[in-house]
């Protein structure tokens, strides 16, 4: 029998077919365009609709009204263990002047409210556009809205936690031409949150010019995600020309500061595997942050149809599991874990398997 943590690596790296069911998303900032499976204990977002998935032994198959995930094999497959799909009560309201919720939040992973505040980003019509992201392809296609009210987030996050039992809330930004870089705005949006719902709060931003400026979200923010995205300066240069134009060590500054006001494992970073990077920087760079109390949150990369990177592969998930391995010893010597960290990425842990070699 498979155990979860390798199934988790297969289906984040591979994907999985779900023929007849509609699953999954287009579009969107983080890894979208997947579909939230629930298994074994865990939680994984797993690629649904990528040109890989047609390649993927593994799919999902309905018997007496429930899901199983099956593997291809010898005859009609091999079942490997059931599978749920949380179902957001909440994504199916409308507020008083018409919006749908669900294009103001949407359940992530099991017990997530997640949003994208502003779903514009300065870099977008511009060659500095990170290659991996979708966020105003989303836009476009309807399936959100611009600008999320903190007033209209208030009234959702109200009926996630009410009617869903939503425990955590990630709220991410585009980033804005400003020099705080959306924080202002996240800062306004937790605000009305955390009062209607007291809910812990997570919060995702680029490192702002003045590192003070970060002070605001102390009130109502638990956790925050500061994302280097990739320690191969030359291979960040590639994926993502405006993140490598923000000297490293100030990114380093950041992590310090934020550390020191939400504490230990409340701050987090994005790393993605599979964008031309070694291990050994994953390695390296996953040392330096579980040095600093900083949560190397490592994905493998998810190519979303519509990003310039949709016909990229994915790592492999042998590479994963060996980087998860390394990093989940590096992680148990610096006394770093998902476990204590209060609300976000890091504590939904859909998108990595870090968690799950821990
Ligand atoms: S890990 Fe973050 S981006 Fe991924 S599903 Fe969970 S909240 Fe969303």
């Amino acid at each position: 029998m498979m155990e979860t943590k390798a199934l988790k690596t297969e289906l984040l790296c591979l994907g999985a077919r779900v023929p007849g069911l509609d699953k999954g998303r287009k579009g969107g900032a983080g890894p979208a365009a997947g579909g939230m499976f629930l298994f074994g204990g865990t939680v994984a977002n797993v690629p649904t609709q990528s040109w890989f998935v047609s390649q993927s032994p593994y799919s999902v198959a309905a018997e007496n009204g429930n899901y199983v995930i099956m593997r291809d094999g010898d005859g009609d497959g091999e079942q490997i263990t059931e599978v749920e799909f949380p179902h957001a009560k909440f994504q199916a309201l409308k507020t008083e002047d018409g919006i749908p919720y669900y294009k103001i939040a949407l359940l992530h992973g099991a017990d997530c409210l997640a949003t994208t505040t502003i779903q514009t980003c300065v870099y977008w019509n511009t060659p500095k556009r990170c290659k991996f992201c979708a966020i105003e392809l989303s836009l476009k296609s309807g399936a959100t809205i611009a600008m999320k009210k903190p007033e209209q987030l208030a009234e959702v996050a109200i009926a996630a936690k009410r009617l869903d039992h939503v425990t955590h809330v990630t709220l991410t930004t585009g980033t804005t031409p400003s020099p705080d870089k959306g924080i202002n705005y996240l800062a306004k949006t937790a605000n009305a949150i955390k009062e209607a719902t007291g809910l812990p709060i997570h919060v995702q931003f680029e490192p702002p010019k003045e590192l003070s400026m970060i002070d605001v979200l102390y009130d109502s923010v638990d956790t925050v995600g500061i994302h280097v995205e990739c320690f191969d300066r030359a291979v960040l240069k590639e994926l993502a020309p405006s993140k490598v134009e923000i000297p490293f060590q100030h990114y380093v500054d950041a992590w310090k500061r934020s550390v020191g006001i939400f504490g230990d494992c409340q701050v987090s970073s994005y790393v993605i595997a599979g964008v031309g990077e070694s291990d050994a920087s994953i390695i390296a760079g996953s040392k330096l942050l579980a040095e600093l109390g900083v949560y190397p949150f490592i994905t493998p990369l998810r190519p979303i149809p519509g990003s310039m990177l949709e016909n990229a592969k994915p790592p492999s998930p042998g590479r994963m599991r060996y980087i998860y391995e390394q990093v989940a010893e590096i992680l148990h010597d610096e006394g770093v874990s998902w476990m204590k960290n209060k609300a976000g990425c890091v504590r939904c842990r859909a998108c990595s398997a870090l968690s799950d070699f821990e």
